[in-house]
């Protein structure tokens, strides 16, 4: 069986449901298929919660009533008479479930994130509706199935860690039996189920996850990632535009490109279905027929795939004068890192000038002030004499292949490439792993360091691999010869 998973942009109005739909229909049975919330949707239902903790009531009814619209509009385009009214009165309770949930936050003041997990799961819960009416209206039978039923999670609402072993427990019990039956099961992405039943969110852009999570409790033969790109690319194409699908990729390219900010896989989404060794194929709704990407254990090629970057990060350095106070300092600051929930992204250590840095996802945590505060606090209560630098506006870049960071020169050359341009480097990483090197850059460089780093690894769309290698050998001669 398989596994497809549709993005909000391919199901963002009626015309993109109905592609949806066709392009459902064209694969082989059994399947099921996991949607995310029509594009946009999960911002104004955001939007809808924020405003009800703080807000008037006025605000609140026209955010209510835009989401409502645009699932109305989706379901005006059910074709079949019943169909239509079915998904009409299923969505009415959902909406006024939805005026319920921001009634119970206006009454609180405040968004608890548990509240926001309630709301925010109306998206999910329309679109399931919405196809699966589209679905049958065309004639194939299909039933729509809540994660908040199959999904578990801990209580960590907006970023719930899901229970494997249970969750596959329950999809044998709700998903199974309709597949079996014949159906084609329409399932909520980017939710699951609390302990205490209530709804959790597995953090935004999550809809990827859920599909392998899925894929992996009903051990599917390939999960497939359905978006607006014709694949996972050699780079973000909003930044630039000569970027190019990658054939093949492995699991820990993608889980490398995924987690330095390649937003078309969410971070999460690689590991269910390594542990099974399920094939992940990402393909574009727009063009159905493109071969995409496909993501395996092992994959050709061993150069640069692919130039990433993550903006919004800060870096920390540590200076212990003492070398036998590493370990406890870097214990001490990876304590309070994850007290306070804050995400490292890379780390590295050069032991001789005693200093350990830190690039790190502070998001929501007070920018340096308050984050290298905590760090000098953790470490003097560690009594451990050291010097907290911290720099804001950082971007981390990142190479992604594998075997770029065992290649001897791929590091030389980087920096090198990045040194021809102007662009400061304020650390590098190759230790982490073997299939990405990274280094940050001021955020404001960060989009010029991708598209250079992009030209050189990868090269323009019509370039042979021959003129790419001269290329790029140029390019190092002359940043040799200037630098
Ligand atoms: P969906 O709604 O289908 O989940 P997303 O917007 O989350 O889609 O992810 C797809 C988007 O990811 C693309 O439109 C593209 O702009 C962006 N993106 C960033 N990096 C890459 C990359 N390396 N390859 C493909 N897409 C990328
Ligand atoms: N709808 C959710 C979001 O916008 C989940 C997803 O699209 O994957 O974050
Ligand atoms: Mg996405």
């Amino acid at each position: 069986m398989i596994v497809m998973k549709f993005g909000g942009t391919s199901v963002g109005d009626a015309a993109r449901v109905g592609q949806a739909a066709a392009i459902v229909e064209a694969q082989p049975a059994p399947r099921a298929v996991v949607v995310s919330a029509a594009s946009g949707v999960t911002n104004l239902l955001l939007d809808a919660a924020r405003a009800a903790a703080v807000e008037g009531d006025e605000l609140v009814a026209k955010l209510a009533a835009d989401i409502r619209g645009k699932h109305h509009e989706i379901a005006a385009a059910i074709g079949d008479d019943q169909e239509r009214a079915a998904a009409l009165a299923a969505l009415d309770q959902l909406h006024a479930a939805l005026d319920d949930a921001l009634a119970d936050v206006a009454r609180a003041g405040k968004l608890s994130p548990r509240d926001s997990d309630r709301t925010v799961a109306t998206g999910e819960k329309a679109m399931s509706i919405l196809l699966a009416g589209v679905l049958r209206s065309r004639g194939t039978p299909a039933v729509h199935v809540w994660a908040d039923r199959v999904i578990a999670t801990d209580d960590r609402h907006g970023h719930a860690r899901p229970d494997r072993g249970q969750t596959r427990e329950l999809a044998a019990q709700e998903v199974l039996p309709h597949l079996d039956a014949g159906a084609t099961v329409v399932f909520t992405g980017f939710i699951g189920r609390a302990p205490d039943g209530s709804t959790t969110t597995l953090g935004r852009g999550g809809s990827d996850y859920s599909a392998t999570l899925l894929g992996a409790a009903l051990d599917a033969d390939e999960v497939q990632i359905w978006t607006d790109v014709p694949g996972v690319l050699s780079a973000d194409p909003r930044q630039v535009p000569d970027a190019r699908v990658v054939p093949g990729i492995s699991y820990d390219e993608a889980q490398e490109l995924a987690h330095f900010g390649a937003k078309v896989l969410h971070p999460r989404t690689i590991r269910p279905a390594v542990s099974l060794g399920i094939p992940v194929r990402i393909l574009s709704t727009f063009a159905p027929h493109e071969p995409g990407t496909l993501v395996t254990r092992e994959a050709p090629g061993s150069s640069v795939k692919a130039v990433t970057a993550l903006t919004n990060l800060l870096l920390l350095t540590i200076d212990v004068p003492e070398l036998e106070d590493l370990a406890a300092a870097s214990a001490a600051v990876f304590g309070a890192l994850h007290g306070d929930r804050i995400e490292v992204v890379a780390a590295s250590q050069a032991s001789s000038r005693r200093r350990m840095t830190y690039v790190v996802d502070a998001a929501g945590h007070g920018g340096c002030a308050r984050v290298g505060q905590r760090m000098r606090e953790a470490l003097e209560a560690a009594d451990i004499e050291s010097e907290v630098g911290c720099e804001e506006d950082v971007a981390l870049v990142a190479a992604v292949g594998a075997g770029v960071a065992a290649a001897p020169h791929t590091l030389s050359q980087l920096l090198a490439v990045l040194g021809r341009a102007g662009i400061p480097v304020l650390s590098t990483n190759q230790q982490h792993s073997n299939v990405a090197l990274t280094v940050a850059v001021p955020a404001k460089d960060s989009a010029r360091a991708v598209l250079t780093l992009h030209d050189v690894f990868i090269g323009p769309q019509a370039a042979s691999a021959r003129g790419r290698r001269r290329r790029r050998a140029d390019m190092l001669a002359e940043s040799l010869r200037v630098g």
